[in-house]
């Protein structure tokens, strides 16, 4: 076959998915290219409740919420060694803002389905090979023929098609999994994980009843069984308390699966022909069970990044500092998630597994945590007080062009950045930051400037970003200089 299309996207899972369908909603002729026939077998089925958003703005929540998944009512987790097991109750009462366990496979479907309905054509089963760069665009050959792309996105997970250099940012992490049917009865807890002298295991109970056990470890664990993963998958789960006694007498389905589970960053996420998303672009810690999601976001901020790059008069190097940030900003943000919590095992102190990756807790909050602003000396003024008096930004706060989504495009807007804010904010609640600043800073006082922000601003508007700049103490009173 041979075919000519806008933007071909190779992969279609979440991440793949997620782009493609928003793409075509946005107008584009886009080709999803997947080796598998849907639905495939896919290891992380655990979904956290912030899917929920992501799977609203792409349209298939109610496909989702009839797919009968296993909404997870609470967490059994015993995460010192040998300790207590604490029961988290993830249950919000709401089938929609709970977490849920998937068939990923199924999980899967849906959103190819709804990049499908969204426009996408998908070609599936066909395999892409290493694609081509010529002139203004792409060969990417398939097994019969060849597929024309102005644009390509690689979207193909761990296998990463377009190659390119990627930086580990966890130590090296082996995964090895297997599914038991007629496994333990489903008691509520839904979710398990514990940790292990040197890992930590994690299962659930999947729709349709197996029961998914993983293991996570250092990979010279293997070496030292001799290469046999099931000889040293059954000895950590024997070495387990929760899990050893679950599976007595339960029928391993499969062989035990071994895959990487390390964490990385791809040095080029984006450039004016391609983009990388998803796995492809970086991987997290499976500890938090949010890889799907954190995919999905991939692909929704992708899209707007590629959107700009195809338009007529789009700012190219805006949409890539755009998008290039949020995979930066992504990383960083959950590797010091995860060491933290790995900091939390009493032998993050003296044993390998555990205190490599929580030495990078403090490698990498070192730096953040040296930017958060020091306590005011003087207690601070209340934003009562702060009424009558000349206000203006605090002055560890700046306010610098920043490539944002506005509307389906990125552009560079003026945005408020300060250590105390996660990332820089251009937009409240709809309404844009930074001239409200100049009207601020040029105002006799706080109550004069908003009664300028009431004139433009939605009722009640102003004085919540008033609220909210006070609260982070991003404004502070103008001291006099005297003369
Ligand atoms: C052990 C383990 C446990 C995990 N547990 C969880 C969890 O509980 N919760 C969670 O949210 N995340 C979990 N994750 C992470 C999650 O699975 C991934 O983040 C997610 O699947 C990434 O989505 P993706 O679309 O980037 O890639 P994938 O889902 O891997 O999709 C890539 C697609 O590309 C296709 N493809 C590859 N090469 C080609 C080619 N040459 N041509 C055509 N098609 C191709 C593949 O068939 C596949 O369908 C886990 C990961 C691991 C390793």
């Amino acid at each position: 076959m041979n075919a000519e299309h806008e933007i071909c996207v190779v992969g279609g899972g979440p991440a793949g998915a997620t782009l493609a369908a928003r793409l075509a909603s946005l107008g584009h002729d886009v080709v999803i290219v997947e080796r598998h026939r849907f639905p495939r077998p896919h290891v992380g089925e655990s979904l956290s409740p912030r899917a929920w958003p992501l799977l609203a703005a792409l349209g298939v929540v109610e496909e989702v919420a009839a797919a009968s998944f296993t909404r997870t009512l609470e967490a059994r987790v015993r995460w010192r060694t040998g300790g207590p097991q604490q029961v988290r109750v993830a249950d919000s009462g709401d089938e929609r803002r709970s977490g849920l366990t998937v068939d990923r496979g199924r999980f899967d479907a849906i959103l190819l389905d709804g990049a499908r309905a969204a426009g996408a054509t998908v070609l599936t089963p066909a395999a892409a090979r290493r694609p081509v760069r010529r002139g203004d665009g792409w060969d990417v050959p398939l097994e019969r023929g060849v597929l024309r792309a102005r644009f390509l996105a690689d979207a193909t997970g761990r296998r990463r098609l377009l190659g390119g250099r990627r930086t580990p940012t966890s130590p090296r992490t082996l995964a090895l999994h297997a599914l038991w049917r007629d496994g333990p009865p489903a008691d509520g807890a839904q979710t398990r994980i514990e940790a292990l002298a040197d890992g930590w295991l994690w299962g659930a109970h999947l729709p349709g009843g197996a029961f998914r056990a993983i293991a996570f470890v250092d990979p010279q664990a293997l070496a030292s069984e001799q290469r046999d993963r099931e000889r040293l998958f059954c000895s950590l789960l024997a070495a387990s308390s929760g899990f050893a006694e679950l599976l007595v007498g339960a029928r391993c389905r499969d062989r035990v699966q071994a895959c990487d589970a390390t964490s990385y960053i791809a040095d080029t996420p984006i450039d004016t022909d391609s983009v990388k998303v998803g796995e492809a672009c970086f991987a997290i810690d499976p500890l938090s069970s949010s890889g799907v999601q954190t995919a999905m976001q991939t692909g929704l901020a992708a899209a707007a990044a590629v959107h700009t790059i195809l338009a007529p008069h789009g700012d190219n190097a805006a949409a890539i500092d755009f998008y290039s940030e949020h995979q930066r900003h992504s990383v960083k943000r959950h590797a010091a998630t995860a060491a933290a919590i790995y900091a939390e095992h009493e032998a993050h102190g003296d044993r390998e597994f555990w205190r490599r990756r929580a030495a990078e807790a403090s490698d990498r909050s070192t730096p953040a945590a040296a930017a958060l602003p020091r306590a005011p000396h003087r207690p601070l003024t209340s934003l009562a007080d702060l009424l009558p008096q000349r206000v203006g930004l605090s002055s560890t706060a700046t306010v610098r062009d920043t490539p944002c989504v506005v509307g389906d495009r990125i552009e560079r807007r003026r945005a408020l950045i300060h250590p105390a804010l996660d990332r820089p904010v251009a937009f409240l609640g709809g309404s844009e930051l930074a001239p409200l600043l100049d009207e601020l800073q040029a105002s006799a006082s706080l109550a004069l400037a908003l009664a300028r922000w009431e004139r433009k601003l939605p009722a009640r508007r102003g004085p919540q970003i008033a609220r909210w700049l006070h609260a982070r103490q991003l404004i502070e009173p103008v001291r006099r200089a005297h003369s």
